[in-house]
């Protein structure tokens, strides 16, 4: 089953917010595994994402380490990560671990570096459970750390429209990819989940393109659903108000009230979360949602 298509979704897929190759470089850390809101840890072994995400709220992370670069543009290796979290690990005491907060683990760098792997496998042999969550196929490779082990596998899907997966997450897995994941992890016994969000208003956000996102979990098997409506989190609107100018500009005013008129903004998440809900109920997976917008 395929997603509801936008008539804007076919168009041609330039301009892209991400402008090519990103600038990597090397850093050292002194802290890789840190307390977090959302799990008891999260990791990350990496600063700036290549995914480029034109929603990506990790950009609030240029507040801490500013960049000249654009977000998706630059990427910090923390190249001591494994010897840090080594040290850490002598006093943390176990718990659940979020891979990753503020950069996808996965991103396509990861293949030369390994760094998120070599974390994975030392969290997992000190007793920490690994909550992973990627948009990239490259978190295959590490199956085999996670099989039989306390683990959650789960991939971030916005759209079953591969035409608006290139054009708000142009470096990420595309979308099938994505649900192979989720098939590879299931068929090796992982516990498996699938972040529907940030569900793009007025692209995927209505009542059947969120029915076909949830019969996709649903063949997928996965074991948990979380839906999230798009924030206006700091230093996203730049991004998204140019990808919406160049793209949909139809939308550019309608984005604005969902995201910072008070009143739009309320009613746009009600209705978003009866939408969910009523989907879940329709497909049988209430029990499974985790989280609604
Ligand atoms: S994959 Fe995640 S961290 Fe990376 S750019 Fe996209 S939203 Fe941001």
């Amino acid at each position: 089953m395929t997603g509801a298509k936008h008539p804007n979704s076919s168009l041609s897929m330039s301009p892209q917010p991400h402008q090519g190759q990103p600038i990597i470089r090397e850093v050292a850390c002194k802290s890789v595994l840190n307390r977090s809101a959302i799990s008891d840890y999260s990791l990350n072994c990496y600063v700036g994402c290549e995914h480029a995400c034109a929603y990506c709220y990790a950009r609030y992370m240029q507040r801490f380490h500013p960049h000249e670069e654009a977000w998706g543009d630059f990427v910090d290796v923390k190249v001591n990560a494994v010897e840090v979290l080594e040290k850490q690990l002598r006093r943390a005491a176990p718990g659940d671990v979020f891979i990753s907060s503020a950069c996808d683990g996965w991103q396509p760098l990861e293949r030369r570096w390994q760094l998120t792997r070599a974390c994975c496998r030392l969290l997992l042999e000190h007793g920490f459970r690994v909550n992973a969550l990627t948009k990239n196929a490259l978190i295959l490779r590490d199956l085999d750390l996670f099989v039989g082990r306390d683990a959650q596998i789960s991939v971030t899907v916005t759209s079953l429209d591969e035409g608006l997966r290139r054009l708000w997450e142009p470096a990420g897995s595309t979308v099938e990819q994505r649900f192979d994941v989720l098939r590879q992890a299931h068929e090796a016994g992982i516990e498996t989940g699938i972040m529907f969000g940030p569900l793009l208003p007025f692209l995927s956000d209505s009542l059947d393109s969120i029915l076909a996102l949830f019969a996709r979990a649903a063949d997928a098997h996965v074991n948990v659903i979380w839906v999230d409506a798009l924030n206006p989190r700091p230093n996203v609107w730049e991004a998204v108000q140019a990808l919406l100018q160049a793209q949909f500009p139809d939308l550019v005013e309608r984005y604005r009230r969902v995201l910072f008129s008070p009143v739009v903004r309320a009613a746009y998440v009600k209705g978003l979360n009866e939408r969910v809900r009523a989907a879940a109920a329709r497909l049988h997976l209430s029990d499974r949602l985790a989280g609604c917008a």
